[in-house]
């Protein structure tokens, strides 16, 4: 939350202390599978979530694709199938990410690890898929990326090789390196606050985007359900639909 003084902003960690800095001209935002629970996509660590039904090596690594790639196909398609059906729809923090970003007049940059399509529907246009997207499939001769609507199997043919066998999902698996990462981490280096949106901070290198945000000493806050046991500048806890339209706001008056 700022308070406009002359020259100055003042910030509020946790509502405990407030330390001045000067109005924000760069931002970063990571969001995670939390941003999207309540527009009804399981995150994958809650009791009830994908991991529960679906272990991570066979669903989330290359050698479970190896193995079993028609259970694969499977998973994704499931995935992809629920976030193309109608009761799948933006809430209000994907909203809020989208309205600040219109607005803001310094630079902003959406880092997203999450695979569904919430941010670009709800109006964000500076988003990066750090760990691919549902809606996308990729030809594993000549790494050509492609728009997937449809379900996927071992005989949908490569519209590049128009051989079966040779596409998978555009998703970055355990094991894998994870896009965009030079762009996240000059963004990251170069922002004056950063803010994590509901993410466990389990998976690497997301996890640790709040110290190297720091190296500049940028802001970083937490935005989340719960505490994740980070240690960030600032924690704000509850459901995102709540919480980050608030901060958003705060941060535009
Ligand atoms: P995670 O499942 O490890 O953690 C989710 C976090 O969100 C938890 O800390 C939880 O407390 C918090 N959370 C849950 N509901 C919330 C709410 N309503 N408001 C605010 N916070 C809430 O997810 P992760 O850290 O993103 O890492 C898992 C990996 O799996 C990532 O790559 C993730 O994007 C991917 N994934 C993506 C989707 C998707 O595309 N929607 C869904 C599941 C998993």
């Amino acid at each position: 939350m700022f308070f406009k003084l002359p020259c100055l902003y003042y910030v509020f960690d946790s509502f405990a202390n407030i330390r001045p800095m000067e109005k924000p001209s760069s931002i970063v935002v990571l969001t995670g599978a939390g941003i999207s629970a309540e527009s009804g996509i399981e995150t994958f660590r809650a009791a009830d979530g994908l991991w529960a039904n679906h272990p991570v090596d066979e669903v989330a690594t290359p050698e479970g694709f190896a193995r079993n790639p028609q259970l694969v196909y499977e998973f994704y398609n499931q995935r992809r199938e629920q976030v193309l059906s109608d009761d799948i729809n933006p809430n209000a923090a994907h909203t809020a990410l989208a309205k600040f970003e219109h607005e803001f007049e310094g630079n902003f940059l959406l880092v997203t690890q999450n695979i569904d399509n919430l941010h670009e529907r709800a109006g964000s246009r500076n988003v990066l898929h750090m760990h691919g997207e549902l809606l996308k499939m990729r030809c594993l001769n000549s790494q050509m990326v492609f728009d997937i609507r449809e379900s996927l199997n071992f005989d949908t043919q490569c519209q590049c090789c128009r051989s079966p066998g040779n596409l998978r999902p555009h998703v970055v698996w355990f094991g894998e390196m994870p896009f965009h990462m030079n762009q996240i981490n000059m963004a990251l280096e170069a922002c004056d606050i950063f803010v994590a949106i509901g993410t466990s901070g389990n998976v690497y290198p997301a996890s640790s985007f709040y110290q190297t945000a720091k190296i500049r000493r940028a802001h970083t806050v937490e935005l989340n359900l719960e505490e994740t046991g980070s240690s960030f500048d600032a924690h704000v806890y509850g459901q995102a639909t709540e919480v980050v339209p608030r901060y958003f706001e705060g941060l535009l008056t």
